[in-house]
């Protein structure tokens, strides 16, 4: 199998190309990636040498680039590539439409030429909108996007179902809760809370603390898009969660448990516009339909993650020392 892993080198995607080339190691991965600020290839160590693994740097919008990488035979799609912080999109909406919306298209229109056996697209349940208080996410929840991140993810995914039903592609639509764990770009609640705790720097929340979001430990969504290239139905849509709804206090409060830092170094800032009050996700028909299972409990995880971040402080303030600073120090400043 030579599957083609847009977006490898983010958060998710690295993570995994790292799962299946364990799980198997005889698949040939290419990883496309353009290495935007959120790219990351020292998340990929562990896998760069391994013979079945190639990388090029390409942008997914760049269509003559696009259809060589096609040329060369490729069975399975998985887009991760994407621009995926909700906060930068506020700021700068038009290269979340590129990528997200005219990038799945350039990619759609090469599996559709080269016929690719599944197009897998990777999604997330913020294209569902806001819950209240009560209900769940399920794949027949409308489209309801409410930041430019959102919209343009569900753009995205209209153009790969209306592929699906125009031309027959066969595709699959995952939509997934917050993800978290290793390599997860540090401007992203959980691993910015546990730099500036370990740093004894304030933690910004949004406005009340109270907004919900159901939490996914990484490798848990990776045997789900696992399951959904091998036994997803064409043309399916399936959510994917592991029912842990935290407030966003909640997971600051836990974190600075863990770390054994005082609840002192909270401070509430100025709400995100238009920010979506809480997320749940029904994953019945992933679980039911494709025995799909999540191995890892939210305290566990957390934990873990935690650990991980620890482990590896090398590796995110490499990253906060760059270009990321200068976005951090500006979306903050003043507030
Ligand atoms: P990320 O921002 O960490 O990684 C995105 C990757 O895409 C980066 O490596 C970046 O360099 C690459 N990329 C961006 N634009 C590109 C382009 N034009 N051409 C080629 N590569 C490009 O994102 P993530 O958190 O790993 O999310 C991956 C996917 O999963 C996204 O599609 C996102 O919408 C979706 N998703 C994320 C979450 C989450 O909690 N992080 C939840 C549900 C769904």
């Amino acid at each position: 199998m030579k599957l083609l892993v847009t977006g490898g080198a983010g958060f998710i995607g690295s993570n995994f190309v790292i799962y299946m080339l364990n799980k198997y190691p005889n698949y040939q991965i290419i990883n496309v990636d353009v290495l935007t600020y959120a790219g990351n290839l020292e998340n990929l160590q562990v896998v760069q040498d391994h013979p079945n693994y190639s990388f090029v740097k390409a942008d997914i919008v760049d269509e003559v680039v696009i259809d060589k990488l096609f040329q060369t035979g490729v069975d399975v799609v998985v887009n991760f590539a994407a621009e995926s912080h909700v906060d930068r999109s506020i700021i700068d909406p038009g290269i979340f439409v590129k990528t997200n919306v005219q990038g799945t298209q350039v990619l759609l229109d090469a599996a559709k030429k080269y016929k690719v056996k599944k197009f897998v697209q990777v999604s997330t349940d913020e294209v569902y909108g806001s819950l209240g208080e009560t209900g769940l996410f399920t794949e027949e929840t409308p489209l309801a996007p409410n930041s430019p991140y959102s919209a343009s993810k569900a753009g995205g995914d209209l153009l790969v179902r209306a592929y699906h039903e125009t031309f027959g592609l066969p595709i699959n639509i995952t939509r997934c809760s917050n993800n978290y764990g290793p390599y997860h770009f540090p401007e992203k609640l959980i691993p910015l809370m546990i730099a500036n705790a370990l740093a004894d720097k304030e933690l910004p929340v949004y406005g009340d603390g109270l907004n919900i979001r159901d939490w996914l430990y990484v490798e848990d969504h990776c045997s789900a898009i696992d399951l959904v290239v091998h036994k997803g139905v064409n043309g399916e849509i399936y959510n994917v969660g592991g029912s842990n709804e935290r407030t966003n206090i909640q997971i600051v409060k836990t974190i600075l448990k863990e770390l054994g830092k005082p609840e002192s170094l909270i401070r509430y800032v100025e709400d995100r516009p238009g920010h979506d009050r809480r997320y749940g996700i029904d994953a019945t028909k992933l679980t039911t339909e494709l025995g799909w299972q999540p191995k890892h409990n939210f305290e566990t995880g957390i934990r873990e993650t935690i650990r991980w971040y620890l482990n590896n402080q090398e590796w995110w303030k490499r990253i906060l020392t760059g270009a990321y600073q200068e976005y951090y120090n500006k979306q903050y400043a003043g507030r």
